[in-house]
């Protein structure tokens, strides 16, 4: 399966990151991309970008060469209701939004109340994909996540980085991957593969979150980085891509 987009980045600007985004840029182009978007995390993340960083994302060239560059945000679910650190004319102004709990911004709730935070985060029209469902630390229903995302027309990532024994993910994520595949496959919820790269060289490497789509058969039909069609699903702005 060819991947043409990895929009799960992160640069110098998340605080944590050691890339530039003209760096990330680059090498997104060198290795045959047709796609590169990055997603910093908002500014609920110590040492994140302030808010003003995303507002003023109408200036920057969504094109680099032939690749399409996409400005987005992993914004930081902030509550059980599902609100994010992000809003307002910054969120309108991001090409996507990726909505991640994290456990050092979120203590981890009841199972009922991390379902609520995700509900939340989903019914805000401006998120379309769900940062590493996977963490073990927030548990969850699988079942009702990837209904839920179906219902609301969100995509569930399946995040290479949480498969890193070093991942602060780590642990169970493999398991819990297989359950997101597993209901996605049920409800035709689509997955979306997302680096986390938070340098250079993990972009678009994809190779453990691959294996686990072959041992499992996942269809690629639900797979959205391999159409830039299908890539416009998550956008706010569609139209970027023609
Ligand atoms: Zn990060
Ligand atoms: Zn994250």
């Amino acid at each position: 399966m060819e991947i043409l987009f990895d929009l799960h980045t992160h640069t110098i600007m998340s605080g944590h990151a050691y890339n530039t985004i003209e760096e990330n840029i680059v090498e997104a182009y060198n290795i045959g991309l047709q796609a590169y978007g990055f997603s910093d995390h908002g500014p609920a993340i110590e040492g994140g970008p302030a808010e003003v960083y995303f507002r003023h994302f109408r200036i920057f060239p969504r094109h680099y060469k032939n690749m399409y560059v996409l400005c987005g945000v992993e914004a930081v679910i902030t509550d059980y209701d599902g609100h994010i650190d992000l809003n307002g004319k910054a969120l309108e102004r991001v090409d996507y939004a990726i909505a991640s709990l994290h456990s050092w911004c979120l203590q981890p709730g009841t199972c009922a109340e991390n379902m609520r935070a995700y509900r939340g985060a989903m019914q805000n029209p401006y998120v379309k994909i769900i940062g590493h469902p996977d963490d073990q630390a927030y548990e969850t229903d699988y079942d009702e996540l990837a209904y839920m995302a179906q219902k609301y027309g969100v995509a569930l990532e399946l995040n290479e980085s949480s498969l890193d024994p070093e991942s602060v993910r780590s642990g169970s994520v493999r398991e819990k991957m297989r359950l997101i595949m597993k209901y996605c496959r049920r409800y035709q919820t689509p997955v979306i593969l997302g680096s986390d790269a938070h340098h250079k060289s993990y972009i678009a490497r994809f190779e453990q979150v691959r294996e686990l789509l072959a041992s499992e058969n996942f269809p690629q039909e639900l797979v959205l980085n391999n159409s830039l069609a299908k890539l416009r699903r998550v956008l706010n702005h569609p139209d970027i891509i023609k």
